[in-house]
């Protein structure tokens, strides 16, 4: 606990106060009264709690629904609902690859990718942050071109929008590539579905490559406001996930109003593609503010805008002015980000207004001024 404390790394808990820049609630669609009517009616309806796992007495006609929706949604053949985005990598990761493959994998992948590989028997390669070289270099030393057989079969991994940095992964190149040497593509979309694609869903149907990629995992507690996640992909693949893997087999289902929630989410979310616009302009307007301001900010386009700041204790003090000033604005430390590149992640969401973006950026600029931080 000492060295948390010198080193920068102690971790408060914090409840939300102040204008939301840090959530992951980027349509606002958490406090929808139509999804929190769902919830409420679902609750009444079908009770509290599950009362077991799926394969018992958890099952509910509103999960199957739902993802027979959420696959629709996708343009997959199946989806598979798990009680959180980390179990449903978890999943995926221990579940296809198997001893003598291998798991290419993004240096930026998700604590929840990356615990999953740990339990998986596959071999292991980490690849640089979005270099398209180092991954083909990896996949083709991995590959071996053909169906799937027992070892020697290649999956690569990658967030479509990467959750710390805000930057998109090359996923047309990957796409290329996985084809050319029948490689498995997966895709992490927690953070790209319901902003991007034809209709909020996601950066896969955004860069046309649907027809590339084996299975993407898409969470339902961010842009969807709710909670949970989907895997979606081929049938066989989901039918085999429900007979092997084990955070699905060997955990409660998740409260059934969550399927009736996220359902009411999935309408609107389709129905409103106002929502996900406005995301997208809003964001568009504070990175062009922040660059015109010389703050340091991450590469890309997207609503997850990270304030690169280096030093832990800067990075916790920035943060600290901000939320005094009322923006709920969290620092970001190793090891979620790499060590020396302690940040503030400012997301942006639905609700929030070009004023009070600006207001923002007054009080980031003159707070990073106050900490030290060159501009
Ligand atoms: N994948 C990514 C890229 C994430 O950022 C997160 C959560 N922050 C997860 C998976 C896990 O999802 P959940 O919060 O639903 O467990």
């Amino acid at each position: 606990m000492r060295s948390l404390e010198e080193s920068g790394l102690r971790r408060t808990l914090r409840a939300p106060a102040g204008i939301d820049l840090s959530s992951n609630d980027y349509l606002g669609l958490a406090q929808h009264p139509r999804i929190k009517a769902a919830m409420a009616a679902a609750v009444e309806r079908e009770g509290a709690g599950s009362t077991g796992s799926r394969l018992l007495r958890g099952d509910r006609d509103s999960f199957a629904a739902l993802e027979r929706r959420f696959a629709q949604f996708k343009g997959t053949e199946r989806a598979l609902y798990f009680s959180s985005g980390y179990l449903a990598n978890i999943a995926v990761m221990t579940t296809f690859a198997e001893a003598g493959d291998v798991i290419v994998s993004d240096a930026h992948n998700h604590a929840s990718l990356i615990d999953g590989m740990r339990l998986s028997s596959a071999r292991r390669e980490i690849v640089p942050h979005n270099d398209v070289d180092a991954v083909r270099r990896a996949v083709e030393g991995a590959a071996r071109p053909g169906p799937f057989g027992p070892g020697g079969e290649c999956f690569l991994v990658v967030e479509s929008l990467f959750s710390m940095d805000g930057d998109e992964a090359p996923l047309g190149d990957y796409a290329e590539l996985c084809e050319q040497r029948a490689a498995h593509l997966i895709v992490d979309e927690a953070h790209a579905v319901g902003v991007y694609g034809s209709r909020g869903n996601g950066l896969i149907d955004e860069h046309g490559v649907a027809e590339q990629v084996f299975l993407s995992i898409s969470t339902a507690g961010k842009a969807f406001g709710v909670a949970g996640a989907f895997v979606a992909g081929p049938a066989w693949a989901i039918e085999y996930l429900i007979q092997r893997a084990r955070p699905f087999i060997f955990s409660t289902a998740a409260p059934p109003s969550l399927a009736s929630a996220i359902y009411a989410s999935l309408t609107l979310i389709e129905q409103e593609p106002e929502r996900r616009e406005r995301v997208r302009e809003l964001a568009a307007t504070l990175r062009s503010r922040l660059t015109a301001a010389a703050v340091p900010i991450g590469p890309g386009t997207s609503h997850i805008v990270p304030v690169l700041i280096g030093d832990n204790d800067a990075a916790v003090a920035v943060a600290e002015i901000l939320q005094h000033d009322g923006f709920d604005v969290r620092a970001i430390r190793p090891p979620t980000v790499p060590a020396g590149t302690a940040r503030l992640r400012v997301s942006v969401n639905a609700n929030l207004t070009p004023e009070l973006l600006e207001q923002f950026v007054l009080s980031l600029t003159a707070a990073l001024t106050r900490v030290g931080v060159r501009l």
